[in-house]
């Protein structure tokens, strides 16, 4: 095990990754940006380092001063949380110049899962089902038109280097293709430096299911169950839960040696999650995220697994902790994200100070926060506050105990997302489980 590590990170997950840390015996580094002096994850590690100006290009973007971080602290690996530097592949390829550990997959594959269009490529050839369409980029026009008339429409035209929800485009017929063609590109060009977009058949209402996968450094690969992250609004999740409510133990053989296959396939290392879409019986690779998840305490607590420790492990080279028939799910979780956002304002940022401050407690109940009384929530990033999460024997009480939590958390300045996921506990949609990623925009009225 390494004695030393750095947090490439900040808020919740650097917290997250830190405990980790202490119950392993290795020292945490952390690296803040000015508008963090005062985070509480700066005060958690056992060293931290002011790495400048609030913007994230210039801090936790910034790869040279981070690894002169590491350098200079003696951290022998960085672990990058999610967001920020976690799938850009160039930390993976500066480290290994500095031989300094990821604890993370290699760059290249970091590299070939970034693009939609290459993974997607990979994936049809391990055999792993993919959402129809063209694995390739599209440059002309009439070209698209002759794919999307293949495809049928309803369409979506998608940036290949597109993340968290932003660069795709709905296409529900012809007129409307080379706007949404135009729109997406510049939108991919502005927000990913890459202008490169693709088409694919737009499936109505799915559900969106994930295989957690876990892979050590000797050839094994494991997956630690599924996930549904279907109630979403802007593509981007908002509860999430384990396991999903439509699993059999069929289906899970079916979709999870599938996540198996697409991981082993291109020799996959450490954590990561494999996305599909599931409609009326067929399910289809979307993509894999190749860092640990925002919701990954909902698998911890079925599963009994702490993900970011045997991320540690796997990386220091220990095999992993369990073989496939040794996982076992047990009860249900739930996930609610806890965001500085106005529900009722189309969920715009609301950060500032946090005035009045309690979380609840009692049985069930994880909350993964970085935040405290008094504490500014900064601007410069997202609007996460925490992360509340439970767990229940059966998915009704996990929904009942989610209400009771929910009813018991102060948090006073700043509005937030508890109102909304109140109401959702209370939607009779949502306790039938009858969900899809349209949900929140369905049911608005019903919800808001
Ligand atoms: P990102 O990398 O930006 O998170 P994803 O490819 O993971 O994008 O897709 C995020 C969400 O967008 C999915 O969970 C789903 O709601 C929606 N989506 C993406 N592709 C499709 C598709 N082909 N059909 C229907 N919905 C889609």
């Amino acid at each position: 095990m390494f004695n030393k590590i750095l947090i490439a990170n900040r808020g919740e997950i650097a917290i997250r990754v830190m405990r980790a840390c202490k119950e392993l015996g290795v020292k945490s580094v952390a690296v803040y940006s000015d508008a963090d002096s005062n985070s509480l994850f700066a005060k958690y590690a056992n060293e931290a380092y002011n790495i400048g100006n609030p913007s994230p290009s210039q801090s936790y973007l910034n790869i040279e001063k981070i690894i002169d971080v590491a350098e200079k602290s003696g951290a022998e690996a960085i672990h990058p949380g999610y967001g920020f530097l976690a799938e850009n592949p160039k930390l993976g390829f500066e480290c290994e110049k500095h031989g300094i550990k990821l604890i993370g997959p290699k760059g290249n594959i970091i590299e070939s899962m970034g693009s939609k269009i290459e993974s997607k490529k990979l994936m049809e050839k391990a055999g792993v089902p993919v959402v129809p369409g063209t694995a390739k980029g599209i440059t002309d026009i009439d070209e698209a038109v002759d794919i999307a008339e293949s495809i049928g429409y309803p369409v979506i035209v998608k940036a290949s280097a597109g993340g968290g929800g932003i660069g795709m485009r709905t296409v529900y017929e012809e007129d409307e293709l080379v706007r949404a063609i135009e729109s997406t590109q510049s939108v991919a060009a502005s927000a990913f430096g890459d202008s490169t977009i693709y088409i694919e058949k737009y499936i109505e209402e799915p559900r969106h299911i994930e295989f957690q996968i876990l892979a050590d450094e000797h050839g094994n690969t494991i997956h630690a169950a599924d996930r549904e992250c279907s109630i979403q609004r802007r593509h981007q999740k908002l509860i999430e839960e384990a396991p999903s409510p439509i699993m059999t133990e069929e289906l899970r053989e079916e979709m999870g040696s599938a996540a198996v296959r697409a991981a082993s396939s291109i020799g996959y290392t450490n954590a990561g999650t494999v996305e599909f879409l599931y409609s009326n019986g067929e399910f289809y690779f979307l993509e894999m995220n190749t860092r640990i998840q925002v919701e990954h305490p909902i698998t911890e607590i079925i599963t009994g697994i702490d993900l970011v420790k045997e991320q540690l492990k796997i990386a220091s080279g220990e095999e992993l902790c369990c073989r496939q028939e040794d996982i076992t799910v047990r009860g249900h979780a739930i996930e609610c994200r806890i965001n500085a956002e106005d529900p009722m304002n189309d969920f715009a940022p609301n950060p500032g100070k946090i005035t009045g401050y309690r979380s609840p407690g009692g049985i069930g109940v994880r909350v993964d926060s970085g935040v405290y009384m008094n504490y500014t929530i900064p601007s410069f990033y997202d609007s996460m506050i925490s992360k509340l999460i439970v767990y229940g024997m059966t998915r009704d009480e996990c929904i009942a105990r989610m209400r009771r939590a929910l009813n018991e958390y102060i948090i006073l300045g700043v509005k937030t997302t508890v109102p909304f996921h109140k109401s959702m506990m209370l939607s009779e949609s949502f306790i039938k489980a009858k969900l899809h990623t349209h949900f929140v925009d369905e049911y608005r009225d019903e919800i808001m």
